[in-house]
């Protein structure tokens, strides 16, 4: 490990200490109406659930198309472990889906892939570089048998089948740059109306968004389009919801659950259920993310302990879906 993580991940664990990270949003009106009775916190946890969609354009391996692969078999090899310990501790994850992870299969038609999909210009943002070819030029266009990464209908089945009562959630369709910026809607909506009829196709409905690579985009036709809330990143805040509109609730991201290079698995430990403690002490609403493509090493040796600390305050901080929590705020704000 190089010197400039050593120095930023003890940075990091200073800043935690001192209480500026993550940052305690100052009080609300009416603050005791984000949270229900007889609790004192919340808790929403979600996954960013694409497989090998998301790091295809990635600028920071020199293979892309490899790293998503790898990504894609590792989610594979580590969702059945979480989906055993969130019924083991009865937590609830918002699987924010890459709708293509619903189909068993595609292929071109005249040579086109997903010729009923408007594609996004060449683009590039923090993490991805488009810079040439057609969007879809890494799809294999083959089936889940052949190309376990790039398609999950069994994966799903296996979320829905779960004890605990997990929500699958949207993603876009292709893990698309949702900013206002690089579409001016046409492909956001047309993903996101692709995405709806994926998932009614097998009886589901799609409420709660999450923008792929954080490029918050959109909002209005989110809204439109039939969703309730969406996550962002702007900094590690355990704060309030906010609305916009007439309820689409914005859930600000509190921490990454990841695998940090310089943190022994205890430390880890010890800082998400602090967390997860300094949201009860301040009555503020958690909200963990995570990529399902993460180190088997967090799974095996944190997450675990995290949820097991979840069950043991259970009566203190509840942990929801985004959409059942999105249906109480509106009910309520
Ligand atoms: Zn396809
Ligand atoms: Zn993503």
């Amino acid at each position: 490990m190089n010197y400039k993580k050593i120095c930023k991940a003890q940075l990091s664990k200073l800043k935690f200490r001192l209480g500026l990270n993550p940052l305690i949003q100052p009080l609300v009106p009416n603050a005791d109406k984000y949270i229900p009775q007889p609790y004192k916190a919340v808790c929403l946890i979600s996954a960013d659930f694409e497989l090998a969609w998301a790091p295809r354009y990635s600028k920071s391996c020199a293979d892309p198309l490899q790293k998503a692969i790898r990504d894609g078999l590792q989610t594979r090899e580590n969702v059945p472990k979480i989906l055993s310990l969130c019924d083991k501790y009865n937590v609830p994850i918002t699987w924010a889906t890459v709708g293509h992870l619903f189909l068993d299969s595609c292929q071109p038609v005249n040579g086109v892939k997903h010729p009923d999909l408007p594609r996004l210009p060449h683009f590039e943002n923090k993490y991805w570089k488009f810079a040439q070819g057609d969007w879809f030029d890494y799809d294999p266009c083959t089936n889940l048998k052949t190309d376990p990464a790039w398609y999950a209908p069994d994966l799903i089945e296996n979320i829905l089948a779960a004890k605990a009562k997990h929500e699958i959630g949207c993603h876009t369709f292709s893990h698309v740059d949702c900013r206002d910026s690089v579409d001016e809607g046409e492909v956001f909506q047309a993903e996101l109306m692709k995405c709806h009829q994926v998932a009614a196709e097998r009886g589901l409905t799609l409420s709660s968004f999450v923008h792929p690579g954080h490029t918050v985009g959109h909002l209005e036709l989110l809204y439109k389009l039939g969703f309730s809330s969406f996550r962002s990143d702007y900094g590690d805040i355990l704060g309030y919801p906010a609305k916009h509109f007439q309820g689409l609730w914005e859930f600000k991201n509190t921490a990454g659950l990841e695998w940090r290079q310089g943190w022994s698995a205890a430390y880890h430990v010890y800082r998400y259920c602090a967390i997860i403690d300094r949201a009860i002490k301040h009555n503020r609403v958690c909200v963990l993310w995570f990529h399902p493509s993460f180190s088997s090493r967090f799974v095996d040796s944190v997450l675990p302990a995290v949820l097991q600390h979840l069950a043991a305050r259970s009566k203190e901080i509840t942990c929801l879906t985004h959409a059942d929590y999105a249906g109480f705020l509106s009910a309520r704000i």
